[in-house]
């Protein structure tokens, strides 16, 4: 498998509608990424307000080879309350996607709620059980918490192959995040590792001017995100990277530098240090806009789009039309300071970010 993947939770729309997928747009995007030898897609029951796993069917499973690519696709362990939820939700899972396996099978977003009640309700079993059958081929899980509980998950369960972690440059040795030490966890228990948010959402992408002159200054025929992903690509244990593209100019940009992948040199991570230094020094919300936080907010807040307005409002240093965006694209939906501080959010949020109190800068911003 080459070292680049498709993530599809963030797919061109129609309309604004997370739930209204472009798929002639998706079709170019993938066959241009299949033509240039790439082959793995990373679906879920939840992205797209569960439209993903129908669009990889409609671009891929109705029109390659089975055995033309691989397929990951998730157990939504937030969503399951009940052992026969597994059933159900993994027989809906095949029927979206209209294929008799699933080649690499995680259940989702593990953290410390989440794993308990994955032994609660007996998943691995449940995924063992399924791969017995010949319905999964890997198995794995997503994970968003600390190296410590990852150490304890994997000694328990030998019998996964494979873990998703969150690692890019900037989380690399966050506190919070620790990206190099589960790395290394997963390292040491000698498992492939796919990697999710390798741009943390796009704000290694928008990097302050100063860090984009340094990388330009070494490979000005490299993209901004080129940096991000071969970072991530360049940790031996990783298998996939996968980037989340939603157009067509994305998937030429990452198919073409990372078809003849070349591991960062010593140059390279040196810039790549002195980037981290300028980037922590940046006054932005370290939201990835997952919208995790989204469905189980009572007060219909858009916590990740008023994010993105707020870091566009500091990095053109209050010179932005966000102020005016916020105020017209959230008619019907709750403003911040319609937050009534209940922490629904936070115990979802896979970036430990203190939503709560970030909403009260964002009010005091915009309102
Ligand atoms: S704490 Fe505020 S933003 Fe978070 S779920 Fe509750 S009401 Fe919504
Ligand atoms: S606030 Fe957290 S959960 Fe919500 S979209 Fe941002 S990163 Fe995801």
């Amino acid at each position: 498998m080459k070292k680049l993947g498709f993530g599809c939770m963030r797919l061109p729309v129609l309309n604004h509608d997370r739930t209204q997928i472009d798929l002639g747009t998706f079709q170019n995007m993938a066959d241009l990424f299949m033509a240039r030898g790439f082959t793995h897609f990373d679906t879920a029951y939840v992205y797209h307000g569960g439209k993903s796993e129908e669009a990889v069917r409609d671009v891929a499973v109705h029109r390659y080879p089975r055995d033309a690519f691989t397929i990951t696709d998730k157990m939504p362990m937030f969503n399951v309350s009940h052992k026969e939820d597994l059933d159900h939700i993994f027989a809906d899972q095949l029927k979206r996607l209209d294929v008799t396996y699933i080649d690499y099978y995680w259940l989702h977003a593990l953290n410390a709620t989440q794993y308990e009640k994955s032994e609660q309700l007996g998943a691995f079993d449940f995924i063992l059980q399924k791969q017995k059958e010949g319905k999964i081929r890997h198995l794995g899980f997503s994970y968003h918490d600390s190296p410590e509980l990852l150490e304890q998950i994997l000694t328990k369960h030998p019998e996964v192959e494979c873990v998703q972690l969150q690692l890019n440059y900037l989380d690399w040795d966050s506190p919070s995040i620790a990206s190099r030490r589960c790395y290394e966890v997963a390292e040491k228990h000698h498992k492939d590792v796919f990697v999710m948010e390798p741009l943390k959402g796009g704000a290694l992408v928008q990097l302050p001017e100063k860090a984009q002159k340094l990388h330009h200054a070494i490979r000005p025929e490299l993209s901004i995100a080129s940096w991000g992903i071969r970072f991530a690509a360049s940790c031996p244990n990783v298998i996939n990277v996968l980037s989340g593209m939603s157009t067509l100019r994305q998937v030429e940009d990452n198919t073409a530098y990372m078809e003849n992948f070349e591991p960062l040199n010593q140059e390279e991570r040196d810039a790549i240090t002195k980037a981290i230094a300028i980037l922590r020094s940046d006054p932005t919300i370290a939201c990835t806009g997952c919208h995790y936080c989204v469905p189980g907010c009572p007060k219909k807040i858009r916590i990740p789009d008023d994010f993105a307005l707020y870091n566009e409002h500091q990095r053109s240093n209050g010179l932005s039309t966000a102020p005016y965006y916020y105020r017209t694209t959230n008619v019907g939906f709750g403003k911040a300071s319609d937050c009534i501080r209940c922490g629904a959010c936070e115990r979802v949020c896979p970036q430990h970010l203190k939503i709560r109190d970030l909403l009260v800068q964002v009010a005091k911003t915009f309102e």
